[in-house]
């Protein structure tokens, strides 16, 4: 049996809403490639070899046996059972009705919809079983929420251990993912190393105490491949309906962004969607922040207050301006005992009216130290839940 047509014909089986919208598909697909498509529904739908010259007449008695049955019994009648009693009362085709081989049926709707490498559903299943979901929230107003995950430095992986070591990691990861999730939740591999799980009835805080524990989980495996052990780490987004938008398009972009707050925050780590691009995620630090011009003679200082502190940047107060691409050295007190020392360029000054100045520095966090990273992902994860 023509293979690829097999496989078209069960993917509109499953994919039809009702037997009529099976029906005008196989038809269209008849005028298309010919009698070989009703071949193939006579043996899909009634396990039974139909000659070649016959199919078409067959086919459409079957069609017109069906309204008749519909007619005469005052309901829908599905085009299996129409067919099966078609070719029993006015065939001799069928004397024992066979049953369709369902082994084969659920491997073609299982490679349909999953992905085969790590076994989680594939991108096509997640849009369907996604959209579906927007639109029963909007009718039941339930909240769920979408988590974007991503794997740390993957290709590192690859080259360190080799592409298979990596998709080994693949699997371990999603099989983590699948042990983890409730039995509701959708999990998807969205693309190469990243996935993607639909929570349903789950808001924002709930979400982001999942996915810190799936976080968890990963960053404590050891995948090991050919005696060697492999460790991991994720980054992960999150949006949420209806908190942050009703619109599934605009979820799965903020869920995207969410992760890269995430990998900015120096990775391995859970971030809820913000509505600042992706650079400037803002935190109020309510204490004053101390802010020195390094010139050459290191010495003009001032103080400032600042507003935000982003990752890629801060924003803060003062009473004078400074001038653009002036280095300045900031003390931010995060922590009484040991205050962050920030060093960036001036790439933004702007004017009050009653005189005072906002003042936009760049930092460049990689250059910052382990621990001082730590504690600004900690205030932005804080910022986040809140
Ligand atoms: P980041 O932390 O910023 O996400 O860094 P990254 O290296 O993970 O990100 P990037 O997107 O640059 O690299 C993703 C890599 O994932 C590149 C590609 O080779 C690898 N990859 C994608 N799909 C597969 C797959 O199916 N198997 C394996 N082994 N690797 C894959
Ligand atoms: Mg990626
Ligand atoms: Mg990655």
């Amino acid at each position: 049996m023509d293979q690829t047509l097999q496989k078209t014909l069960m993917k509109y089986m499953l994919e039809s809403k009702n037997d009529d919208s099976f029906i005008k598909k196989v038809n269209k697909l008849y005028t298309i490639a010919g009698v070989e498509v009703l071949l193939t529904v006579f043996r899909l739908l009634a396990g039974i070899d139909i000659p070649l010259e016959k199919c078409t007449m067959h086919w459409e008695k079957t069609q017109m046996h069906r309204q008749k049955l519909s007619e005469l019994l005052g309901r829908n009648i599905d085009i299996t059972t129409a067919l099966c009693d078609y070719l029993q009362t006015a065939t001799r085709f069928l004397n024992h009705p066979r049953l369709i081989e369902s082994s084969q049926y659920e491997n073609v709707i299982y490679e349909s919809i999953n992905d085969k490498l790590t076994g989680l559903f594939n991108r096509p299943y997640f849009d369907e079983a996604f959209n579906r979901q927007v639109a029963l929230a909007k009718r039941y107003r339930e909240d769920f929420s979408i988590l974007f995950l991503d794997i740390d430095n993957f290709k590192e992986v690859n080259d360190t251990y080799g592409h298979l070591a990596g998709d080994a990691a693949l699997r371990e990861i999603a099989a983590i993912i699948l042990k983890e999730k409730r039995d509701s939740d959708v999990a998807a591999r969205f693309g190469g190393e990243e996935f993607v799980l639909l929570m349903t009835h789950t808001d924002n805080v709930s979400a982001f105490v999942f996915a810190e524990r799936l976080r968890m989980q990963i960053a404590m495996l050891e995948i090991s491949y050919l005696g060697q052990i492999i460790k991991v780490t994720i980054s992960g987004g999150i949006s949420s309906f209806p908190f942050n938008s009703d619109d599934p398009k605009q979820l799965l972009q903020m869920a995207d962004n969410a992760v890269y707050l995430a990998k900015g925050a120096g990775k391995n780590t859970i971030s809820h969607f913000k509505k600042e691009k992706r650079r400037y995620l803002r935190v109020k630090i309510h204490q004053p922040v101390l802010a020195q011009e390094l010139d050459f003679n290191d010495s003009s200082t001032f103080t400032g207050i600042s507003k935000d502190i982003c990752i890629g940047g801060i924003l803060f107060e003062n009473n004078g301006p400074l001038p653009l691409g002036a280095l300045i050295k900031v003390k931010i007190p995060v922590n009484e005992d040991t205050p962050l020392m920030l060093i960036g360029t001036v790439v933004r000054v702007e004017a009050f009216e009653d005189g005072r100045y906002d003042i936009g520095m760049t930092t460049s966090f990689k250059e910052m130290d382990k621990i001082a990273n730590h504690e600004i992902a900690g205030i932005l994860r804080l910022e986040n839940m809140a």
